[in-house]
């Protein structure tokens, strides 16, 4: 998929938000355009929206749905080609006035729906695909109504094999051109198993790298958990370090923004806590040498 787009990731990545959701997730408020007048306001240089893409049948009653215009119709593909109609009109739009404005998805991804996303995303004129892993046995673990449900009946053990496993999956279906917020189930796994959760990804977490450097699939770091009153956003540092110093590419930073006023937030941060860890491999790296 990626030679086919050719993406070109953001150059400057501190002014970029990769990951924003706007009215037509069904979980998101804020218009296009809203966005792309924030993100004029907050200098950035660079908005891609990602609405979300979950298309999992066993999920019928929550899932397979699009917002346009506050109406929540299926996720079809004429619907999804109207989302897009409506980004690209506004790049149009906002180009001129110095953003410049990219449309994606994120893709909600799990095994059993793989040849089906391969099919739809194949007809669809997009600039980034993000993939991502919200589910675990078709219930959202990243979703606050939803993720005790599943964790009620797994151990903390359980539940990170459980991700990994599906998030290697993920990369190695090579649909993605990124992949979303890599430790996920901390979000509200932190608060229902405890803290031990934030070292579970520990040689689990290797083989999925492992596979994105040779894939050549990016990572993006996300700041939404911030939000959620984290203290570290998504990879944690010590999975960030880990994947650059086994040569992932940190592809784009995103907020996650799920309402205007989350635009932006925490990419500054994140963004410098990523540059100091690169330039310590470095200079670990020369040392090393010498
Ligand atoms: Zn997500
Ligand atoms: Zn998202």
């Amino acid at each position: 998929m990626n030679e086919k787009r050719r993406i070109i990731f953001p150059y400057q990545l501190h002014k970029a938000d990769w990951h924003v959701h706007p009215d037509y997730s069904l979980d998101a408020s804020g218009t296009v355009n809203q966005y792309c007048q924030k993100a004029l306001e907050l200098d950035l240089k660079e908005i891609c929206f990602t609405t979300h893409y979950d298309s999992d049948p066993f999920r019928k009653d929550e899932d397979p749905y699009i917002k346009i215009e506050g109406e929540i119709v299926p996720l079809s593909e004429e619907n999804v080609k109207r989302y897009i109609a409506d980004v690209r009109r506004a790049s149009e739009e906002f180009n001129l006035r110095g953003l410049s404005v990219k449309v994606g998805l994120e893709v909600d991804y799990a095994p059993h729906i793989e040849e089906q996303l391969r099919f739809d995303l194949a007809s669809l004129d997009l600039d980034y695909i993000l993939g991502a892993v919200h589910c675990l046995d078709h219930i959202a673990i990243s979703a606050s109504n939803e993720a005790e449900r599943y964790f009620k009946k797994k151990s903390m053990e359980e539940t990170v094999e459980a991700y990994y496993e599906v998030l290697k999956q993920a990369v190695e279906s090579k649909l993605f051109d990124a992949m979303a917020h890599l430790d996920i189930y901390k979000k509200y796994g932190l608060g229902f198993y405890g803290e031990d959760i934030l070292t579970l990804h520990r040689g689990l977490v290797e083989p999925v790298l492992e596979l994105m450097v040779i894939n050549d699939i990016g990572m993006e770091i996300n700041t939404g958990v911030l939000r959620k009153g984290h203290t570290e956003f998504c990879p944690s540092v010590e999975i960030l370090n880990v994947a650059l110093e086994m040569g992932v590419r940190v592809a784009v930073f995103g907020s996650d923004a799920h309402k205007i006023e989350h635009l932006g937030k925490g990419i500054q941060e994140a963004y410098h806590v990523a540059e100091s860890l690169k330039r310590e491999i470095e200079m670990k790296r020369k040392t090393v040498i010498r």
